[in-house]
């Protein structure tokens, strides 16, 4: 396995793999970049196929979150880990603390917090292991920081519509919510709390359920929700689902969701925007958690959290107006915003805070 010729290696600080064969755990922890601060970035663990499967993902997701924490305006930079395995069946205590001396061994460069097939509790294990852990403060969701991206999410369909249609109110607008897990049902309730028609789908028959009983979602089946004509198409399911097979059937008028890397390819930002689709770009958007997070490690208060969350909307509100005025891609734009951010000077000497 050649990680420098792997098709997602981008210039990575550093790439460290991890074997200890008496709890059974294997990983990699990707740092893309720290110019910004320590590389903060979830957790995840998955059964994937093979270690090249492992190995593309942590250094797909870890680039997102150097863009995603620079455009957010924090002062972190990006990194992500990955456990192979199922966390249903192979997950233990062992394992977690395991990972967490992993953690701890990058003396602070990597923050691990959690994310799919992880919780506060697998991280509150590591955290016997290493103060380099983070979103285990107790807010009023308990350190779950998916409230906060579904706030974030949420602005950004707001900017969006009134930025395509010159609405301001959200009553009967129609979204269709891929995902009702974490972050879709936080959305599915702020829409509904504004008067949308939420439609949605999940593979999960207690996720969906729990949505139709408190919210009022309208049940589709996972293999038209994408498809639906609706205002807003919100992926909050799975990534690179934007791709060759789905977008030229999509009838939404605007993409806004939390998953993250929606595009199978960049070339999916053209495909989208020749349908005329308006495409809010993921890791802008999503980044109520990470901001959240940051918030957690920083003792902020809730208002100066929610305020930070709140950047959300004037920066896509500039992203969107500058791809209007170059007739460019609003993804292609909110990276090459990050560039400027994370590439610029390099910020004044930071020290790992755990
Ligand atoms: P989650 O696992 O809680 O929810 C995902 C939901 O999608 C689950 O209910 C799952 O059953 C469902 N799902 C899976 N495959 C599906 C399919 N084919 N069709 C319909 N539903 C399907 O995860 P989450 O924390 O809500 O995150 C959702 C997405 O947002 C992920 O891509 C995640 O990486 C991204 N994200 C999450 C956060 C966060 O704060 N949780 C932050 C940034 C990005």
């Amino acid at each position: 396995m050649s990680v420098f010729n792997a098709p997602a290696f981008d210039a990575h600080e550093q790439v460290a793999f991890r074997a200890d064969p008496e709890t059974g755990l294997r990983a990699i922890i990707a740092v893309h970049n720290s110019n910004l601060g320590p590389a903060v970035g979830g957790c995840r663990m998955f059964p994937y196929a093979n270690e090249e499967q492992a190995l593309h993902d942590v250094l797909r997701l870890s680039r997102g979150m150097t863009y995603k924490s620079a455009l957010a305006g924090l002062p972190l930079g990006g990194g992500k880990s990955v456990i192979i395995g199922d966390p249903r069946k192979d997950k233990t205590p062992a394992l977690m603390q395991a990972m967490g001396d992993f953690v701890d061994s990058q003396g602070g460069r990597y923050v691990a917090a959690e994310d799919s097939g992880t919780g506060v509790d697998d991280i509150r294990i590591m955290g016997e292991r290493t103060p380099f852990v983070s979103g285990l403060t107790d807010n009023e969701f308990g350190g779950d920081p998916s409230p906060s991206t579904a706030w974030g999410v949420f602005l950004g369909i707001r900017t969006a519509v009134a930025l395509r249609s010159g609405r301001h109110d959200l009553d009967g607008l129609r979204v269709a919510i891929q995902g009702l897990g974490h972050v879709g049902y936080y959305l599915a309730r702020f829409l509904r709390a504004e008067g949308a028609h939420v439609l949605g789908a999940d593979v999960n028959e207690d996720n969906l359920r729990k949505a139709v009983d408190d919210l009022g979602v309208e049940v589709v089946s996972t293999d038209e929700i994408l498809f639906r004509e609706v205002d807003v198409l919100a992926p909050c399911a799975m990534g690179a689902i934007l791709n060759d097979d789905t977008v030229p059937l999509l009838r939404a008028g605007i993409v806004a969701g939390a998953a993250n890397n929606q595009l199978s390819t960049p070339e999916q930002a053209a495909n989208l925007a020749d349908r005329g689709i308006l495409y809010c770009p993921d890791f802008l958007i999503n980044a109520g958690g990470i901001i959240d997070v940051h918030h957690q490690r920083a003792g902020s208060s809730e208002a100066e959290k929610r305020a930070h969350i709140e950047r959300i909307a004037p920066t896509l509100a500039e992203v969107l107006s500058r791809a209007e005025d170059c007739h460019g891609h609003t993804h292609d734009i909110a990276e090459a915003m990050a560039e400027e951010i994370f590439r610029g000077p390099r910020a004044p000497e930071h020290r790992a805070v755990a």
